[in-house]
């Protein structure tokens, strides 16, 4: 899986304290210590950091044998347009823009008919008619508000939770939220429940304060402030109901506690049958609100059991107040980024990246931020569903992703044969948790049909909050219906599921599941790379290589701890290992001297130098991914492998800040992108005899110094 800086606002605060907090903690230490030896480093002194703008200039000459990153990219680096919002190019961002284009273009496309269509069209034209957005101001938000203020009692307040008309972006105390596996079922599934997401992100903000809590809090009051302002609350008003919310908060996170869940108590501690849930609700009533949101008939509930028992404790006249206000903090979150001009670039303001400048959004903002709206309104499914369509129409794209994904399948059966460092056994567990591994590819196994939705025009009495509503009750609905079929196949990939969104430019593996899903999206980084006739090798050396890189996360040093269904306990919760033991303390030993490598790399002169076991795992699965596809290419008469390494190093491409790259090292999980070209090439001899790279090169390393675990 990628991650990417622009990304980080779609997520929860907490993903902000979260980073703050990391580099608070890690950024001391590993001074600048210059008359360093750097022979036998990574580079041999030779690597610039040529994902940092201004490192590789016009007249640098640089070798492919010294610096391959930089070389080989030196075209996109020179004519790199940095996006001002995200201070970055790069072709991740290409690609997301490209998207957005296809988007828009579903929209205005005559030739797409039909229910789904026109029902993407009529909300597309609501959502860009500024116009009419303005005209209506914050008005669209009065009416969940004032049906919030009305509740008179907790019976009403029952109610209002089970009912998808007032309440369709499905606020409460403890919400439904997705489907998912039962840890030690391999075949079932089950509904999750959670607690509410909270204004200032994680729990544990509510019980120490720092100063990034403070900040989210000026920024949540700020925002509540504003609304309510605007739709005429007094301010003695205003200042109650943000109290009233964070006590509600302070409650819930300091009674919920599934993040901090291991394994065996997600097991005993929040999985359970209907009767078992009846049995733990007490005063608070669950099933009641959940089967009036149509989940009667649903058995299997995954929740925390600590939590959901505390929730009787709250949920009285005496607390009706706050849990009112409560619930119009987060209407407020929900429709936030819904209503006119104004208010949406005082919420991009807030929460996301600034241009610096005067212009409004920048092209890459625009991408980033349709995707995110087209989420809050519950459509992301139908966008997918009608991008296959427009966008996958003949089989020709597919066609390719299924027999090289087939043939590395394949090949990587060989590489796992070919280890001589595990013993027989591990290696036919290795294989049998390949033959297992679910391909998802390009194609979700259903298509989203949003014929019921009624979206109203503006000229109907319709607007965007409207259309969320009834996209918001389309999710929910299929979430229902699934959530009491036992014949339901989590293995199945589910295009309502939009953690899954295929749209997305990003591959991800779940260890849960075993399963790889390869998302149009990240085709979509070759079309822009190299347009939409790029060649085989074009395509191996960004889609292959990705598509065998999700493959070996289920090889790497956390995905081994995860046998063929994804489990790591059995029926009896007894712990599975399908590595013998002396096989494990092997891997990690080749994982720890990958690792250390790493760490010899210092990017930027004078700074900190790389951790390399924070970067381990995504290191493993970038160097199983070439080596899978080099093992295709060998059946591939005239394969160019030129070609082949440059699309390689053409998918990484990127220019950024120096400061956005001290983040990414101190922040992510994956290497710097010019390490994920360099170290990761060096590594195979089919690169080092392409290019005729000798010892002393840059590019070089001792046959004996490979790093590569598979
Ligand atoms: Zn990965």
């Amino acid at each position: 899986m990628r991650e990417n800086k622009w990304n980080i606002f779609r997520r929860t605060t907490s993903v902000f304290l979260m980073t703050a907090l990391i580099l608070v903690s890690v950024g001391c230490g590993d001074g600048s210590d210059e008359t360093e030896d750097v022979s036998g480093t990574p580079g041999g002194g030779k690597w610039v950091d040529s994902d940092v703008i201004g490192v590789v200039g016009a007249k640098d000459n640089i070798r492919l044998q010294d610096d391959f990153a930089a070389a080989a990219n030196k075209d996109y680096i020179l004519s790199a347009v940095i996006d001002p919002a995200y201070e970055e190019a790069s072709i991740v961002l290409d690609a997301s823009k490209l998207i957005y284009e296809r988007c828009m273009a579903i929209a205005s496309d005559d030739t797409m008919t039909g229910a789904n269509a026109e029902k993407y069209k009529s909300l597309v034209k609501l959502y860009s008619d500024w116009d009419e957005r303005n005209k209506l101001g914050v008005e669209p938000l009065k009416k969940y508000i004032s049906d919030i203020q009305s509740i008179s009692s907790i019976s009403e307040l029952t109610d209002y939770q089970g009912s998808l008309e007032k309440n369709p972006f499905g606020l409460g105390l403890l919400i439904p939220d997705s489907i998912g596996p039962q840890l030690q079922f391999p075949d079932k599934s089950t509904l999750n429940l959670k607690a509410p997401a909270l204004s200032l992100g994680s729990a544990s903000s509510y019980v120490e304060y720092t100063s990034n809590t403070l900040a989210a809090k000026e920024r949540c009051d700020d925002v509540i402030g504003y609304y309510l302002g605007r739709l005429g609350f007094s301010e003695k008003e205003i200042k109650d109901i943000i109290k009233g919310n964070y006590r509600i908060e302070t409650y819930i996170a300091r009674n919920s506690n599934m993040d901090y869940f291991g394994v065996r108590e997600m097991i005993t501690q929040a999985q359970n049958n209907r009767e078992g849930i009846d049995a733990l609700q007490g005063g608070y009533p669950l099933l009641q609100i959940l089967d009036s949101r149509g989940y009667l008939g649903c058995d299997s509930f995954y929740v925390d059991y600590t939590y959901l028992k505390s929730l009787s404790g709250i949920y009285s006249e005496k607390n009706l107040k706050d849990i009112k206000a409560f619930l119009i903090v987060h209407t407020i979150d929900s429709i936030k980024y819904l209503l006119d001009r104004e208010s949406y670039e005082k919420m991009v303001a807030l929460y996301n990246p600034s241009t610096g400048s005067q212009e409004g959004l920048s092209d890459g903002q625009c991408s980033v931020l349709f995707r995110n709206d087209m989420k809050i309104c519950g459509f992301l499914p139908l966008l997918d569903t009608l991008y296959l369509e427009k966008y996958f129409k003949d089989s020709k794209k597919t066609d390719r992703v299924e027999e090289f994904t087939d043939a590395l399948i394949k090949v990587y059966s060989q590489i796992l044969d070919e280890e001589d460092w595990m013993s027989e056994d591990t290696k036919t567990a290795a294989k049998e948790k390949l033959q297992n591994m679910a391909l998802h590819l390009v194609k979700p196994d259903n298509v989203a049909d949003y014929s019921a939705a009624e979206i109203r025009s503006y000229e109907e009495g319709g607007n965007l909050v409207e259309a969320a509503a009834e996209g918001r009750r389309m999710l929910e609905a299929h979430r229902a219906a699934i959530s009491k079929n036992p014949d339901w196949d989590r293995f199945k990939w589910d295009i309502y599921d939009t953690g899954k969104t295929t749209t997305e430019v990003n591959c991800v593996y779940y260890t849960g599941e075993n399963g790889i899903y390869i998302m149009a999206g990240y085709l979509a980084m070759c079309d822009a790379a190299f347009g939409e006739d790029a060649s085989l090798e074009q395509f191996a050396g960004i889609v292959g290589t990705t598509i065998g890189h999700e493959i070996t996360h289920g090889f790497d040093s956390n995905g081994t701890k995860f046998d063929l269904y994804g489990r790591q306990f059995d029926e009896n919760i007894i712990p599975i290992d399908w590595m013998a033991v002396q096989d494990r303390s092997k891997m990690d030993e080749k994982a720890s001297k990958l690792a250390g490598y790493f760490s010899l790399a210092r990017p930027i002169p004078g700074m900190q130098k790389v951790n390399g076991n924070n970067i381990k795992d995504e290191a493993i699965a970038d160097m199983g991914g070439i080596k899978s596809v080099l093992y295709v290419a060998r059946d591939l008469p005239d394969f160019d492998y030129d070609e082949f390494f440059r699309a390689f190093a053409r998918q990484y491409a990127q220019q950024t800040t120096k400061e956005s790259e001290l983040g990414t090292m101190r922040g992510d999980v994956h290497p710097l992108p010019f390490l994920r070209i360099n170290i990761m090439l060096q590594q195979y001899d089919e690169f080092i005899e392409t290019y005729d790279i000798k010892p002393g090169d840059g590019m070089y390393l001792n046959p004996e110094k490979r790093v590569n675990v598979w």
